[in-house]
């Protein structure tokens, strides 16, 4: 008998068909309601085997609870569980934000091995207040862990990571129950390494701060000394910024409580928020001190200084009425305004085109986005990761760098000014020459070697004649044009070397170093023909122009004094003989 196949049977409508397909939609739904429920509605968390816990905080592969009212004992909590009542974590890393109310986790882990393992639980942010850890196997609670920066020793407390407790898993199934309390952010990272594992975590963190603290406290040991040497506040309210960034870090690192006031949860309790407010209050001092708001900006200053006095206030008031979750909003709300006002600050003062603005606004951006990834990380509106929550170590200093480099540069543009001003008050300002003070200065300068060396030196004073009659008949202007036009022409004639000043009023004067009488003469000569060629146009024709010199040499033993009031003796001389001519001593 042949074989049937599928197409040779006849096919006869199936009115079973509907009803299939109606099931299998059934299925579906059932399908999506469990996998709904798997993801939002409490269940019962699988065992997680040792050998597949990954690298990172496990908050996905928890179970939590919330306490509503009264708190759970950890007997109350397993029948929670066991009523389905705790929810799977969503995210990584498990926050609850500031002053919510304390937390039940749970973790099943299994270990395959037939050898007990050894694995360090790295639980809870360093502020944490209470947490308690009970380690369950096989019904039993095998330890139980009482720790937290309010209890007297923070047992296990690990600067900048967190707190470590050291388990022992033996073969099977293992239970690990957390209950966190905490009036300050509940950010809850859990994470289960290898005792090696925790070394290299411990000693990169411990080389990262090394760094972080070491770059910081080196700048503002910097920024005191240019303060004690220059005496410009700028400096010292920055190195104030740094010192107080540096113990905000150490306080919610942990570090303060590890080592800089063990064994005091009262004072543990505000210290963070207290140094957060205080960092923020030192970083508002600097910028309207560096960017000079009191000239510029006495508004903004007067806002700055007000929205500072309520930050402290609203602090204080906190403390008076202990109310630890009052000052966490104070210090987390004042710290997200801080950052903002830098930003607006710097972008004002670009916009005013403040020396250094560039610098400081790059400045404040970056501490602003660092401030901002931890602040929002750690109050839960972003994932908390390494690298958001490490945003304002990372942002600060770079944002200390820029600040370092705003500060350096306003150091150079106020050595250029200095210049700029040293310059100017050596110059004549209508004809651009040597004044009088300069002519001084640099003729003094070279009068030593030539008296030593026992060189010639000349000297030509110059006075225009009738000037000022020039400037009643053609203006003033006229007249300063032609003082222009005769330094022009001096300038022309004078070499390198000489030193050419405008003496006075309308006196000019030369000194000619390595050039006797005769020369000097010649030189006079040819300036007042090249004065007397001048062809300038005044009001009512053209202008005409002539001038007087006096001639004389250094004789030995004379000084510049006595060499000068011999070439005016000269002028003088000039004058007296009817003007436009050289008078040369004899
Ligand atoms: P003499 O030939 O005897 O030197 O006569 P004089 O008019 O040149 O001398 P006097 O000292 O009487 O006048 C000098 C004039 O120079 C008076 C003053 O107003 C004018 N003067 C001085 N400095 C300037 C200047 O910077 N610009 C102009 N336009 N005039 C000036
Ligand atoms: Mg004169
Ligand atoms: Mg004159």
């Amino acid at each position: 008998m042949p074989a049937c196949t599928g197409s040779e049977i006849p096919v006869a409508p199936n009115p079973r068909a509907s009803v299939f397909s109606r099931r299998s939609a059934w299925w579906l739904c059932l399908l999506l309601v469990s996998w709904l429920s798997l993801s939002v509605l409490p269940v019962r968390a699988d065992a997680l085997p040792l050998t597949e816990v990954a690298a990172g905080s496990l908050g996905t592969r928890l179970a939590w609870l919330q306490e509503e009212d009264a708190p759970l004992s950890l007997e109350q909590a397993r029948a929670e569980l066991a009523a389905g009542r705790f929810q799977h974590g969503q995210r990584d890393v498990l926050n609850f934000g500031i002053g919510a109310p304390p937390v039940w986790l749970h973790l099943a882990l299994r270990n395959l091995d037939a050898q007990a393992q050894r694995r360090y639980l790295l639980a809870g942010a360093t502020w944490t207040d209470r947490l308690d850890v009970y380690l369950v196997q096989a019904g039993q609670v095998q330890h139980h862990w009482r720790t937290g920066d309010e209890s007297e020793r923070a047992n296990g407390l690990i600067a900048a990571l967190g707190y470590g407790f050291e388990l022992t898993l033996a073969p099977g199934q293992s239970e690990l129950w957390l209950r966190v309390a905490s009036d300050d952010p509940m950010v809850i990272p859990v994470e289960l390494l290898t005792p090696e594992e925790l070394l290299s975590r411990q000693r990169f963190m411990a080389y990262f701060h090394g760094f972080i603290y070491g770059f910081l406290a080196a700048l503002c040991a910097y920024n005191f000394l240019l303060y004690t040497g220059l005496g410009e506040r700028s400096y010292l309210y920055y190195s104030l910024y740094l010192v107080s960034l540096i113990a905000m870090n150490a306080g919610y690192t942990g570090h303060g409580l590890a080592w800089l006031w063990p064994g005091q949860p009262g004072l543990e309790r505000y210290a963070i928020l207290v140094l957060m407010l205080m960092f923020c209050i030192c970083g508002l001092l600097f910028a309207s001190r560096f960017l000079g708001l009191r000239e510029y900006a006495p508004r903004t200053l007067r806002m700055v200084q007000g929205s500072g006095a309520v930050g402290v206030a609203a602090m204080l008031l906190c403390l008076l009425l202990d109310s630890q979750v009052g000052a966490a909003y104070v210090a987390f709300a004042f710290s997200a305004y801080f950052a903002l006002v830098m930003v607006v600050m710097g972008v004002q003062s670009i916009h005013r085109r403040r020396a250094a603005g560039a610098y400081f606004l790059s400045a404040a951006l970056c501490g602003a986005l660092g401030m901002a990834s931890t602040l929002l990380a750690v109050w839960g509106w972003i994932p908390y990761t390494a690298l958001t929550y490490h945003g304002v170590e990372l942002g600060v200093t770079l944002e200390a760098t820029l600040l370092a480099l705003a500060l350096s540069y306003r150091i150079r543009s106020q050595q250029k000014l200095a210049v700029q001003a040293e310059q100017l008050a050596r110059l004549d300002p209508l004809t651009g020459l040597n004044n009088r003070r300069a002519f001084l200065e640099q003729a003094g300068a070279n009068w030593g070697a030539i008296e030593r060396r026992d060189r010639p030196l000349s000297l030509i004073l110059l006075d225009i004649d009738r000037f000022k009659q020039i400037n009643d008949e053609h203006g003033h202007e006229t007249g300063d044009r032609a003082l222009v036009e005769i330094a022009r022409m001096l300038t022309q004639q004078s070499r390198t070397g000489d030193v050419l000043a405008r003496w006075g009023g309308e006196e000019f004067i030369l000194a000619l170093p390595e050039t006797d009488l005769a020369h000097a003469s010649v030189l006079a000569e040819r300036i007042r023909q090249g004065i007397a060629g001048i062809d300038l146009a005044g009001a009512t024709g053209p202008i005409m122009l002539t001038a007087s010199l006096g001639v004389a040499q250094r004789r030995t033993a004379w000084s510049m004094k006595e060499l000068i009031r011999a070439a005016d003796m000269q002028l003088y001389e000039a004058k007296g003989q009817g003007r436009n001519r050289v008078s040369v001593a004899t």
